[in-house]
């Protein structure tokens, strides 16, 4: 996902340092010549004011928990089968939901918007009761359901879908020609804001059928492998899509206009394109690139995920979205991000940042999977470090790094990245930049190449197809590097501010004392000094230590590109 403006929640509150953090003694010149001066005494972490939390509704804690009647059954598939009246603004149909139960029961919790209405929840040709609270929908089974079986529901639903939320919800729309133009783009509000599903990141069907009817002269381009279209003879056309992998609640996609399809292939992957008329010429251009993304990202991390259903991308008139296998697409056929240059540092221009962020998270996003709204760094902060991959992998080391130092600016560092679990919510945006900035320093950290991108790949490989968690990362890059990260991932990911390191010169005696000024107990970790070309690998910690330097205070540099720190000096 991503969005042009970023929402600043409480843009009215100013950033506060109360106090300086640090004074350094007072030098008196009778102190001995060869004695190091002492280090300044602890110094206070300065207060910054963070906004205080949202306050929680019942919805999010309802929506964002998984609860004993979600957790007592395993997803197994959907057949969403909808019909879409452009005139009326309606959507109607069901969803027939195969799940295991993994314990006896008579009762699981579904959602659905209370916009929409339930016209019936069958269990065979059994109408089941149900209670609607908040969102969800609490479904009584008249017998108890048997922990290993499974069993199929038929939910039928009907109503007009709210537009909401920055990319629209459900929107019924119109193109620039006057045709029916409607799309879904619903990560933040869920996707039971137009279909009802288990609507939570942790159980994913382990594939879906998608079957949406249509007015004969539009086309419906869902997720998945396209079956086959149907007329029905009433005016309406049924097209057919079939996903093969699990998926994402919210990356399932209705997108609905005048399209005109024009496909390509990558090896054996088919690659498909759909687009308004007008822009078919500027697509066949602009396109192309996505040939170059795959390459990249299968460099680092293995092939596409997806290939049983293909690649596609669909032409919508919001910047994009990493719908599964079908990303929407909104950037104007232009490079940068809406014809700005995305980081400011001249490296954005040379490519389409949609088509590259909307599409690694085809990786992860899409295929690994946070199995938690709070640990969706896992989704965003992976693939802004996958933009620089890109660079990387086409430019070279050196402009990756400098495109990645263009997302400095971005940082707030009011709110730890990741934000209480169980409970529906945004995390903030330094999700995206402070994550990726966080991966880059993990390099750096491991300091040696031949081992970091073979950790890359295979943390991609080991957890595809997968939620997982934040604990599931940090174990994972312990375990493979035999190093204990967790300080490191602690600091950038569960508190707001990042590691200060303090140096503190004594020019007297040549020496530079160091540490690390940082929130989480245990903090160390390695950082380059000195001076560029020439950089000295040395490992703070959160005590003073002295080394010598012939370096002044000003000369004295710290690798703020290669590792994501503040520096102090005094
Ligand atoms: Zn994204």
């Amino acid at each position: 996902m991503f969005s042009l403006d970023l929402r600043r929640v409480f843009p009215s509150i100013a950033v506060l340092c109360l106090s300086a953090a640090i004074s350094a003694p007072a030098q008196t010149g009778g102190a001995a010549q060869n004695a190091p001066a002492a280090p300044p005494a602890a110094a206070a972490r300065p207060h910054r004011l963070e906004p205080p939390p949202a306050p929680v509704t019942r919805a999010a804690i309802l929506r964002g928990a998984y609860g004993p009647y979600r957790a007592n059954n395993d997803l197994l598939s959907y057949h969403l089968d909808i019909r879409v009246d452009p005139e009326k603004q309606l959507v109607s149909g069901r969803n027939t939901i195969r799940f295991r139960m993994l314990d006896d029961g008579n009762r699981i919790q579904l959602d659905l918007s209370d916009a929409l209405k339930i016209d019936k929840i069958l269990l065979g040709a059994t109408p089941l009761k149900y209670d609607r609270d908040s969102g969800a929908v609490f479904v009584d089974f008249p017998e108890t359901l048997k922990r290993g079986q499974e069993y199929a529901i038929d939910f039928y639903y009907s109503g007009r879908p709210l537009t909401t939320g920055r990319f629209g919800g459900f929107t019924f729309g119109k193109d620039p020609d006057g045709h029916p133009w409607i799309f879904t783009s619903c990560e933040d509000d869920g996707a039971s804001i137009w279909w009802p599903n288990k609507d939570q990141w942790r159980d994913e069907v382990e594939n879906m059928e998608i079957s949406v009817a249509v007015p004969n002269d539009l086309v419906d381009v869902s997720n998945g492998r396209f079956m086959g279209k149907t007329n029905l003879g009433d005016g309406y056309t049924r097209w057919d899509w079939m996903v093969h992998y699990p998926i994402n609640n919210y990356d399932v996609a209705l997108n609905i206009g005048n399209y005109q399809h024009f496909s390509d292939k990558l090896g054996d992957l088919t690659l498909d394109y759909y687009v308004l008329p007008g822009d078919l010429d500027k697509a066949k251009t602009q396109f192309a690139q996505a040939k170059g993304m795959l390459e990249a990202f299968a460099h680092y991390f293995g092939p596409y995920p997806f290939a049983e259903d293909g690649y596609k991308l669909i032409e919508v008139p919001y910047a994009g979205m990493e719908h599964q296998s079908a990303v929407a697409y909104g950037n104007h056929f232009a490079n940068g991000y809406l014809n700005r240059d995305w980081t400011n540092v001249g490296i954005s221009p040379r490519f389409d940042f949609i088509i590259i962020h909307e599409s690694g998270h085809e990786w992860f996003g899409n295929s690994i999977t946070a199995a938690d709204r709070s640990d969706m760094w896992i989704h965003e902060g992976w693939t802004t470090y996958l933009e620089s991959l890109y660079v990387e992998y086409r430019w070279g080391h050196d402009d990756a790094i400098k495109y990645l130092s263009g997302v400095k600016s971005k940082i707030e560092n009011r709110r730890p990245i990741i934000t209480e679990r169980g409970v529906n919510g945004d995390p903030p945006e330094d999700q995206y930049f402070k994550g990726a900035l966080m991966i880059n320093t993990l390099r750096s950290v491991i300091n040696d190449d031949s081992r970091w991108w073979p950790l890359l790949y295979n943390f991609y490989q080991q957890f595809k197809y997968r939620d997982i968690m934040t604990e599931d990362v940090v174990a994972y890059f312990n375990r493979e590097t035999g190093m204990n990260l967790t300080p490191i991932f602690n600091q950038y990911l569960r508190h707001a501010e990042i590691p200060t390191l303090q140096l503190f010169f004594d020019p007297a005696a040549g020496t530079v004392s160091y540490k690390w000024r940082a929130d989480e107990p245990g903090f160390t970790m390695p950082v380059l000094v000195g001076q560029k070309d020439h950089w000295q690998r040395i490992v703070p910690t959160q005590k003073w230590q002295t080394m010598k330097t012939t370096l002044t205070k000003d000369e004295f540099d710290v690798a703020t590109d290669l590792f994501y720190v503040d520096v102090q000096k005094f």
